[in-house]
């Protein structure tokens, strides 16, 4: 191969080369690296190997050839930059090696740092500073990091025998440990190595740095990534890439240390920067809340420059990036050093907030500001919040580290907290201080309470992605998992299945259950004004314009007048869906029975003219709540069996009543209508149009009563709109079957009551055979509203009822698909028939109105694939339905961008 081809690179890149926007190549640690290199600031230099270079080594289990020299490349540069060479024992350059993938996933992955020291070297580093404890702490330190990440030895071991060795010195401190303590800790955490891992720590720096490079690769496959990347529907192939960059020391004494700061605050998302600082520490004792940190503010009265400098830098950052930033910062005997920035994490109030206060800034637009916030965000918000006029008991105070009102059972470890979850209880996860293996933990419970650490802690920037509520650093609470309890200092003991309550938004911890109340976002919804309430405010101004952008319509599924109220208040334009077979629960089952039982037309009709007038006015309610906008009215669908007993029960009765010589007539015919109707797949039996047909008058008997409702609603003045929603078709001959029908009695009803109804005729498409056959469906539908809980169900195969709670785990770890295709639409190939029914359907009937009333029509990337494929709305729960405006806005922003 010719020099020339070798100077090509395909896996390293310096940071000089990159930018932010290679985060698919470097990842985002590695992209921001390079962005904030060519800015300017105090990078200290190094290099990323590419997320090419992890898949290929994941792809084919062996490190790329060309890696390696790549990587001797790059290093010679970082060593002509920093004047030493790696590991060099006179005078050594160490390395960091972390990871970095295209999404954050804080703590996921593994970090190694403090690479290049040796048995000689340590010796160098000691010269070179003048301080021969900073020295050997730092080579304890990768011995434990390595030993732990590299060879897989169980942390416990290292963290017992430092224990060990301040408990011979007897003191609490690490920093009391002083040269020769950490030389013999040294030793041991050799031996502990050679034990556990059969191997001696190498020696040879260049070994130490391939092997760190390749223990990060394999890090992206950990459980607790894969965990964390299938809650956040992170891709599973993206790889993640390495970032190799010269050593800076917090841990050089009180002249020194490292931080973690953000330029906005961001659990509350006020103005103002906000961060933790910790004195003589590396940066892994921040984010592990090992100590309790200062705040930034106090840092400018230990090191006014580098706090000036820090604010400086963090304000050209939020600029730059025009969005509140992140960032990771060590002070290395009073010269400051970025080690990484990125767009920050926030709660779902601080987004909301954020967005609407960089737009009066000026560092952003309007549509910007739809983009930044999320529906998800928006329904996190809507969640209840403690009741205020509620009594309460304070036990502890904390931080707010992420909002939300949680009230659980202290559990005090994952194992514990999936235990009781699995069995239906309600937890909240109580630990000292979190670290990454605690994720399964967190993700089962209602809540996280962590006695140490900040904001910025592991607990804290988890919970704060994963939406969960968390309180941390509440430093009155002292957690003893052994016991399992947790001492509260003001007097007390709360003992694991105790119930609590934390506050995520304001740090507070209650004994026992505290009531919660609605949110202020759902009651500015209700309709309740807020005199001085930012945000509320905030939502107010994000919503505003996310309706003024939106091209998609958002309507509700909605059964009672009630909801339909409630969702006309949510911004609902109309019903989507309104399934008449649940205006047939309750008192009026006794009314289906009979209609079921009846053995011949006359008793048919008899039982259908007693369910006409509950019909009537319970669409005469539902009109009025709606009036000026459309109401879709789907007649009835489920199988009639989910109306009458239980087939063995009921045999069971009337078989001890016939043995008492009893003969109750009633029960006996209803055991005969139950085993007539039985079937062995309900779901593919007689339901929805099937019904129609099957039992002459039932859907004649729906027609009128809407039609009548109508009637009524135009006499009082009202402007009803009904849509005539036929469900389950699969064919147009059925669907003319019941047309004609219907359009009988329209024209009957608008004789006699000599009126014209402004009514429409369509058909629900959930069916994969009413997909395929839309284009002639058209010609006797006015609209179509694609049914996509049953199109899934029909599509894939999958019993909606069962397949979730029976096999969809094992899908999901086989990666088959990465998220349930009840819960977000299977684009592909249930999305391919939506694509395909729109299109024909349109080419037959321009004019054709199209819609989704399945669940999809409420989750967010499913209607970004609504709004692509052209439908005029998504109807969902009332509840909803401010989610669905802001996400059919972002939608339609991000199709435009
Ligand atoms: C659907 O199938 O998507 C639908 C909306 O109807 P239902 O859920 O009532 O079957
Ligand atoms: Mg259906």
């Amino acid at each position: 191969m010719s020099a020339s081809i070798r100077l090509v690179t395909t896996y390293v890149y310096d940071f000089a080369e990159g930018n932010k926007d290679l985060k698919d190549l470097l990842g985002g640690k590695g992209a921001n690296l390079a962005e904030m290199t060519n800015l300017g600031l105090p990078v200290p230099p190094g290099f990323t190997i590419s997320t090419e270079a992890c898949k290929a080594y994941l792809a084919q289990g062996t490190v790329p050839t060309e890696l390696a020299e790549e990587v001797t490349e790059h290093l010679g540069r970082l060593e002509q930059a920093m004047g030493r060479r790696l590991g060099d024992p006179e005078d050594p350059l160490l390395v960091s090696v972390r990871s970095g993938a295209k999404f954050s996933m804080p703590g996921m992955m593994e970090t190694v740092l403090n690479i290049g020291l040796n048995d000689a070297s340590v010796a160098g580093l000691a010269a070179r500073g003048g301080n021969e404890r900073f020295a050997w702490d730092s080579y304890r330190r990768l011995l434990q990091m390595f030993g732990a990440t590299v060879l897989h030895i169980d942390s416990e071991h290292f963290s017992d025998a430092l224990d060990a060795a301040k408990q011979a010195k007897g003191t609490a401190a690490d920093l009391d440990l002083d040269v020769e303590d950490l030389r013999a800790l040294v030793g041991t955490y050799k031996k502990i190595i050679v034990h556990h891992a059969a191997r001696e720590f190498p020696q040879d720096p260049r070994e130490q740095l391939d092997l760190a490079v390749k223990a990060v690769f394999d890090s992206w496959n950990g459980e607790r990534a894969v965990l964390y990347r299938r809650s956040e529907r992170i891709p599973e192939d993206l790889g993640t890439a390495v970032n190799v960059q010269a050593m800076v020391f917090g841990n050089q004494g009180v002249s020194s240390g490292s931080g973690v700061a953000f330029t906005r605050d961001p659990a509350s998302g006020e103005s103002g920067v906000y961060g933790d600082y910790l004195q003589n520490a590396q940066g892994e004792d921040v984010v592990a809340g090992i100590r309790n940190t200062m705040s930034l503010q106090e840092l400018e009265g230990v090191d006014k420059t580098s706090y000036d400098g820090l604010l400086h830098i963090m304000s050209a950052l939020e600029d730059h990036y025009a969005d509140m930033c992140d960032i990771e910062f060590t002070i290395e005997r009073g010269k400051l050093w970025m080690l990484q920035t990125r767009v920050g994490k926030r709660t779902p109030e601080a987004a909301f907030r954020i967005a609407h206060h960089m737009v009066d800034d000026g560092l952003i637009d309007d549509n910007e500001a739809v983009l930044r916030v999320t529906g998800g965000q928006l329904a996190q918000l809507m969640f209840p919040r403690f009741d205020e006029a509620a009594e309460r008991r304070l036990i502890a105070r904390g931080m707010n580290a992420s909002p939300g009102a949680a009230v659980g059972k202290v559990v005090f470890d994952s194992d514990t907290a999936v235990e009781w979850s699995d069995r239906g209880e309600e937890v909240i996860l109580v630990r000292k201080e979190t670290n990454p293996d605690d994720l399964r933990g967190m993700m089962v419970s209602r809540g996280v309470l962590t006695s140490r650490g900040g904001k910025t802690s592991h607990a804290a920037v988890v919970a704060r992605g994963m939406g969960r509520t968390c309180v941390c650093g509440a430093d009155d609470l002292d957690v003893d998992v052994k016991t399992r309890q947790f001492r509260i200092r003001g007097g007390g003991v709360v003992h694991e299945g105790d119930l609590i309550s934390i506050d995520g938004s304001t740090g507070e911890v209650f004994d026992g259950a505290v009531p919660v109340a609605d949110s202020h976002v759902v009651r500015y919804f209700e309709g309740e004004a807020f005199a001085d309430d930012d945000l509320v405010d905030s939502v107010a101004a994000i919503m505003g314009r996310a309706d003024g952008v939106r091209r998609l319509q958002v309507r509700a599924n909605a059964d009672n007048p009630e909801d339909a109220a409630r969702a006309r208040r949510f911004g609902a334009q109309g019903i989507g869906l309104c399934r008449t077979e649940h205006m047939f629960l309750g008192d009026r089952r006794e009314l289906v029975e009979h209609l079921i039982v009846a053995e011949d037309e006359p008793a048919q009709a008899k039982a259908l003219d007693a369910l006409l007038p509950l019909q009537r006015q319970d669409f005469v309610e539902i009109l009025e709540a709606m009036d000026g906008l459309p109401v879709t009215i789907r007649l009835i669908d489920p199988p009639l069996h989910e109306f009458l007993p239980d087939m063995t029960e009921l045999s069971v009765k009337v078989a001890i009543e016939d043995a008492h010589g009893k003969h109750d007539m009633r029960q006996i015919r209803l055991l005969d209508a139950v085993k007539r109707l039985h079937e062995m797949n309900p779901m593919l039996g007689l339901r929805g149009v099937r019904l129609g047909i099957v039992i002459p008058g039932l859907f004649e008997m729906q027609a009128r009563a809407i039609l009548e409702a109508a009637a009524r609603r135009l006499r009082a003045g009202g402007d009803p709109h009904p849509e005539i929603m036929i469900p389950l078709v699969a064919s147009i001959r059925e669907l003319n079957v019941v047309k004609e029908h219907i359009i009988e009695v329209a024209k009957k009803i608008q004789e006699r009551e000599g009126v014209e109804i402004p009514f429409k005729i369509g058909t629900m498409i959930e069916l994969p055979r009413a997909a395929m056959t839309a284009g002639q469906i058209a010609e006797a539908a006015e609209f179509f509203s694609f049914g996509t809980n049953d199109l899934t169900q029909m599509t894939w195969g999958f019993s909606r009822d069962d397949v979730e709670a029976s096999f969809f785990s094992e899908y999901l770890d086989a990666g088959i698909f990465p998220v349930s295709p009840f819960e977000s639409l299977d684009t592909e190939g249930v999305g391919a028939l939506v694509r395909k029914a729109s299109e024909d359907g349109r080419a037959t009937r321009p004019e054709l109105h199209l819609g989704v009333c399945g669940e999809h029509g409420g989750d967010p990337d499913s209607i970004h694939f609504f709004n692509a494929v052209g439908l005029d709305y998504v109807s969902c729960s009332p509840f909803r339905v401010p989610v669905a405006r802001l996400e059919a806005a972002r939608a339609t922003l991000e199709q435009s961008s």
